[in-house]
C-alpha cells in the first residue's frame, strides 16, 4: 500500500519537474524522497557533498545520488548461466564471443526493469580467469566487446555507463609477484574502461579489503571517473585480513572512493545489519547489492547455504532455487536500505530482471516493465472483476 502511494507521488513529481520522457523520466523520478523534492520544484541535494572530478560531465552518478537512489543491476553471469549461455563453475562470460546479442538483450531487460546503470560485463574477463579457462588470447577482444555492448545500451537508454573490475582470485598479501599481477589486471581493465568512455567504474566482490583498496587506487590512477567500490563479507563478519566491513569502508573512503559498500555473497537479511554499521561509519554514499537469497544467521552467505531436502548438500551454485527471495522481500530490502541512507542499490548473483523491477517498485518507481506488474483482478479464480464468473470464484477455497 505504501509503495502504491509513493508511486503516485513519484508521478506527481515527474509532471511537476517536466522531466521529459523515457529514460529521462526514469532518471528524474528518483524514488519517493527525491520525487517530493522535485514536486516542490527544488531539486536540492540530499546534503552530501558530491564533487565531480575534473573532466566528468554531469548529470552523472554523484549528482543522481545526491537526488535520490540509483539502481544498478548486477549478477549478469548467474542470469546468463541460467539462460544457458555460460558455464557455472568458472563463470567466465564466454557469451561475449558466442552470443553477444544475448548480453545486449539482458542489459536492455535490466534497464526496462528499472536499472539506472548499464554495467559492462567485464566481471571475470580479466587475464587470470581467462588463463584458468585457457583463453588468454581473448582478453582484449572480450573486454572491448563487453564495453561496446554496454555503451551502446547505455547511450540508447540514457542510463549510466559503468566499467567493472573485480576480485582477481590471486591476491595474496604475502606474494609480491601475485600483487604485481593484481596491479596489472586492474590497470589494464581500468584502462580499457576509460578508453571506452565509462561514466564511472565499479570495483566489486573482493574478499580482501586490501585488494579492494588496490582496485580503487587503479581507478584513481588510470581514469578520471568516480569509483564505486564494493566488497563481500562471507561467513565471518570481516574481510579475509580481519577488517570489519565498517573499517574497510572507512579505509576506502579515506583512499578516495565515491561510493563504498557491500555486494554479493550475503542475502538481504544478513547484509542489512552490516549496512547499518557502514552507514554510521562513513560520510560518502553507501552501496548495497545483496544476492537474492534467504541467508540466515547460521548460514549468512549464499555459499554456506545447505539444502535440507538434498542431504544438506551445498546449494551453491545451481541448487539455490529453494532459497530465492520473493519479489516482495527484495522490494522490502530496497526500502529498508534506502531508509537507512543507503542509496546505491542493486541485486547481485541470482538476480533476474523481476528482482530489479521489485527493487525499483519498492523505491516508489514505475519502470517500463511495471506496465506488466501483477494485477489479479482478472485472474480466472481470484479475480474481482465483474467479468469473472462466480462458478470460478466460488471454487477458490478448493484450489
Ligand atoms: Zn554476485
Amino acid at each position: 500500500m505504501s509503495a502504491a502511494k509513493t508511486v503516485k507521488k513519484r508521478k506527481g513529481g515527474k509532471a511537476a519537474a517536466g522531466a521529459g520522457k523515457g529514460a529521462g523520466t526514469r532518471r528524474a523520478a528518483a524514488g519517493g524522497k527525491s520525487a517530493r523534492v522535485s514536486a516542490n520544484g527544488a531539486r536540492k541535494s540530499a546534503g552530501k557533498s558530491a564533487k565531480a572530478p575534473a573532466g566528468y560531465k554531469e548529470p552523472g552518478l554523484l549528482k543522481r545520488l545526491a537526488e535520490g537512489p540509483v539502481i544498478c543491476a548486477e549478477g549478469y553471469v548467474f542470469e546468463l548461466e541460467r539462460r544457458g549461455y555460460l558455464q557455472a563453475g568458472a563463470f567466465v562470460p564466454t557469451v561475449l564471443t558466442d552470443h553477444p546479442e544475448v548480453v545486449e538483450q539482458l542489459h536492455l531487460d535490466f534497464v526496462r526493469a528499472g536499472s539506472d546503470v548499464t554495467q559492462a560485463l567485464t566481471y571475470y574477463v580479466h587475464r587470470e580467469k581467462l588463463r584458468v579457462i585457457g583463453r588468454e588470447k581473448d582478453l582484449v577482444p572480450m573486454n572491448r566487446t563487453a564495453l561496446n555492448i554496454a555503451k551502446k545500451v547505455a547511450r540508447k537508454t540514457h542510463t549510466l555507463f559503468a566499467g567493472d573490475i573485480c576480485n582477481t582470485n590471486i591476491y595474496d598479501p604475502a606474494d609480491k609477484k601475485a600483487l604485481r599481477e593484481v596491479e596489472r589486471i586492474f590497470a589494464e581493465q581500468v584502462g580499457w574502461a576509460a578508453d571506452a568512455g565509462v561514466d564511472y567504474i565499479v570495483a566489486e566482490t573482493f574478499s580482501w579489503g586490501a585488494e579492494a583498496v588496490m582496485a580503487l587506487e587503479a581507478i584513481k590512477k588510470h581514469s578520471k571517473v568516480p569509483a564505486v567500490v564494493t566488497f563481500s563479507i562471507h561467513r565471518e563478519e570481516h574481510t579475509r585480513e580481519g577488517w570489519t566491513a565498517a573499517e574497510t569502508c572507512k579505509r576506502l573512503q579515506a583512499a578516495g572512493a565515491d561510493v563504498v559498500g557491500l555486494n554479493c555473497h550475503r542475502g538481504p537479511d544478513t547484509m542489512l545489519p552490516l549496512l547499518r554499521e557502514i552507514r554510521d561509519a562513513v560520510k560518502c554514499e553507501v552501496a548495497a547489492l545483496p544476492v537474492p537469497y534467504r541467508t540466515t544467521t547460521e548460514q549468512p552467505s549464499f555459499m554456506s547455504l545447505t539444502d535440507p531436502c538434498c542431504d544438506n548438500a551445498r546449494a551453491f551454485p545451481i541448487g539455490l532455487d529453494p532459497f530465492v527471495c520473493t519479489r516482495a522481500e527484495i522490494g522490502e530490502f530496497g526500502r529498508a536500505a534506502y531508509e537507512m541512507g543507503v542509496k546505491y542499490l542493486g541485486v547481485c548473483c541470482g538476480a533476474g530482471p523481476h528482482h530489479i523491477r521489485a527493487l525499483a517498485e519498492g523505491l516508489g518507481r514505475h519502470p517500463e516493465a511495471s506496465k506488466y506488474s501483477v494485477d489479479m483482478s482478472k485472474h480466472a479464480f481470484f479475480g474481482t472483476d465483474s467479468k469473472i464468473k462466480t462458478v470460478q470464484t466460488e471454487y477458490r477455497a478448493k484450489l
